[in-house]
């Protein structure tokens, strides 16, 4: 694995073809008040493309924010709700097409309730991932090399993630349903930036 570390941008003319898988890391889970500190991108290569804003973050990013609105670069997630709607609130960029491993798992392995990255990962093609790195400090001015093989970790794998998950989605009948819940994805993010996190607006009440 080869991790190549940019700060603040991409370096111009980076090409990942047609998909990339992407994670980021940020000082916690709400965008309004928790700083995005890295981006992490794998074309499933095993090479990692990682930007990191130290303090105070500066997002201008042109490079990266192409990439990420691309609309012929399929951009792969865990959880795509939080990192579309952080990417969304200090890049100003909406991310799609976008595909979410943990949807798709949802969605797939409906007998089990462990859809954590480390869980697929263990169970679907034998890796074992740490996560002892994800509670750590990303706001700090350097990142260790501990923090950036845990960052890299977390995207190295989603492309054959997607490839064993869409096998299951077929095999069940529901690559349609995962389609259509990925389109939905972006609304969902930017519905957790407008303020409807935990209330369900389908719901009657
Ligand atoms: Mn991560």
């Amino acid at each position: 694995m080869a991790i190549h570390l940019h700060i603040n941008d991409l370096p111009p003319g980076l090409a990942f073809g047609d998909s990339v898988a992407i994670d980021s890391e940020a000082m916690g889970l709400k965008p309004h008040r928790d700083r995005l500190c890295l981006v992490q991108m794998s074309r499933g290569d095993g090479d990692c493309h990682m930007v990191h804003f130290p303090p105070p973050g500066d997002y201008s990013a042109p490079n990266l924010k192409a990439i990420l609105g691309d609309p012929s670069l399929l951009k792969m997630f865990h959880f795509a709700r939080f990192d579309v709607a952080i990417l969304e609130h200090y890049l100003g960029v909406t991310c799609k097409p976008v595909y979410c491993t943990k949807i798709a798992s949802k969605l797939a392995r409906t007998y089990t309730d462990r859809h954590g990255l480390k869980d697929l990962c263990r169970s679907l093609i034998k890796v074992n991932i740490s996560k002892e790195q994800q509670t750590s400090d990303w706001g700090a001015k350097e990142l260790t090399q501990d923090q950036l093989y845990y960052a890299a970790s977390d995207v190295l794998y989603l492309e054959e993630l997607k490839k064993k998950l869409d096998a299951l989605l077929k095999r069940e009948n529901r690559l349609e349903i995962a389609k259509a819940c990925f389109k939905f994805l972006p609304t969902r993010a930017k519905l957790d930036l407008y303020g409807w996190i935990e209330q369900d607006i389908f719901e009657h009440s």
